[in-house]
C-alpha cells in the first residue's frame, strides 16, 4: 500500500520499510535507517533533512544501491534496486546518478574536466563518435554555466562553486532520470549556494529530472523541494508538501529545526525569540537509541508513553505524515 497520498502521480522510487544497520563492535549494531518508507514521484524534488547523524545520507545511498540494505525494499521503476543484475543494473547505474557534498574530494585531480565528463559517456557508449563525444561534453558544460575553454583544465583551477558545476555536468552526461543530491551546497560559500540551487531547479525543468535532495537544514531545501521528509535518528518523523511543512510543522523536532532558521531582520528575530522552540543537546547515538519515540530525550512534551512506545507515522489524509503521540 502506498504510504503517501499521491496515488495519481507516477512513482519513480518506492522505499518500503527500509532498514540499514552496521556492525558496531562486539554484538552491537548501529541502525542508521530504521523502518523508513516513502515514495518519490517522477519529476519532483523530495528534500530530506535532519541533523548530522540522523541517517539521511545513509538512507539516500542505500536507496540508490550504494550500500546493501539490511531489510525492506527499494523499488526503482518497480524493480528491486538491491537485486538488479546485468543489463538492468547497467541501465540503473546510468539512470541514477549522484552529486556529492564535497566538490573538492569527489573529482579526480589528475583528470581534465573533459575526461571527467567524458568518462560516463564512454562507459555507457552514449556518443556516436569522437566528434559527438566532444559536442556532448561542451553541451553539458554549457548547461551547467561553464564553457568550452574549461574542458581542458584540471579541477584545482576552479572555485568550489565551479567544481560543483563540474560534478553536476558529470552526472548529467550519463543522461540520468534521478539524481541523489547529497548535501550538494553545504560545502559552498553562502553566496554560491543560491546559484547552485537555481541551476538545479533550471536543469530539472529542462530535463525532467527527479531529485532526492539531502540537506542538514530546512532553509536549504525550502526553495527546491516539492515535499520534505524529516529524519531523526534513522526514523522518518514528518513528511509533507513543502509549503505545508513550513507553514504548519506538526512534529516538535521539525518545529525546532524551523525555529533554528535565522530571519535576516533583527526586529522579527527579537519578537520570535520568546516563542522559539529550542533544540537542546545532541542527537543520541543510534547504538543506544531510546526505546519509544527516538526524540523523547530532547522533547519537552515527552510522556511515559512517548518513552515506551514508538509513535506510528500517520497520514492526515492530505499527504501530511507525522509520527508523534501528541498529534491526533
Ligand atoms: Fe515528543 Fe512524544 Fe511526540 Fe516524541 S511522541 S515528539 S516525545 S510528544
Amino acid at each position: 500500500m502506498p504510504i503517501n497520498n499521491n496515488d495519481h502521480k507516477e512513482v519513480l522510487l518506492s522505499v518500503q520499510h527500509l532498514v540499514k544497520s552496521f556492525p558496531a563492535g562486539g554484538r552491537q549494531t548501529l541502525t542508521a535507517v530504521n523502518d523508513v518508507s516513502f515514495d518519490i514521484y517522477k519529476g519532483e524534488t523530495l528534500g530530506m533533512v535532519g541533523e548530522s547523524g540522523c541517517g539521511k545520507t545513509t538512507c539516500g545511498r542505500t536507496c540508490i544501491g550504494l550500500y546493501p540494505k539490511t531489510s525492506g525494499t527499494v523499488l526503482y521503476k518497480g524493480k528491486d534496486v538491491h537485486s538488479l543484475r546485468k543489463k538492468d543494473l547497467k541501465q540503473f547505474k546510468k539512470e541514477v546518478q549522484m552529486v556529492f557534498q564535497d566538490p573538492y574530494g569527489s573529482l579526480d585531480p589528475r583528470m581534465t574536466v573533459a575526461e571527467i565528463i567524458g568518462e560516463g559517456i564512454d562507459i555507457h557508449h552514449l556518443a556516436k563518435n569522437k566528434e559527438d563525444r566532444t559536442k556532448k561534453i561542451y553541451k553539458y558544460l554549457d548547461l551547467v554555466g561553464l564553457n568550452q575553454e574549461h574542458a581542458n583544465r584540471f579541477v584545482h583551477e576552479f572555485s568550489g562553486g565551479q567544481r560543483q558545476r563540474i560534478g553536476i555536468a558529470r552526472a548529467l552526461a550519463m543522461e540520468p532520470e534521478f539524481l541523489l543530491l547529497d548535501e550538494p551546497i553545504s560545502a559552498l560559500d553562502v553566496s554560491i549556494q543560491a546559484q547552485i540551487v537555481n541551476l538545479l531547479v533550471d536543469l530539472q525543468k529542462k530535463m525532467g529530472l527527479t531529485y532526492l535532495f539531502v540537506a542538514h537544514d530546512l532553509s536549504m531545501v525550502k526553495h527546491i523541494s516539492d515535499r520534505v521528509a524529516v529524519l531523526y535518528l534513522g526514523t522518518l518523523v514528518e513528511l509533507a508538501p513543502s509549503k505545508e511543512l513550513y507553514d504548519n510543522p506538526k512534529h516538535p523536532y521539525t518545529q525546532a529545526l524551523l525555529s533554528a532558521i535565522p530571519i535576516p531582520d533583527p526586529r522579527i528575530e527579537k519578537e520570535r525569540d520568546s516563542s522559539r522552540v529550542r533544540l537542546e543537546g545532541e542527537v543520541p547515538s543510534p547504538i543506544n537509541a531510546p526505546k519509544g519515540c527516538k526524540f523523547s530525550g530532547r522533547c519537552k512534551y515527552a510522556t511515559d508513553s512517548c518513552r515506551n512506545e514508538m509513535p506510528p507515522l500517520k497520514d492526515d489524509g492530505k499527504g501530511h505524515l507525522v509520527a508523534c503521540h501528541m498529534v491526533k
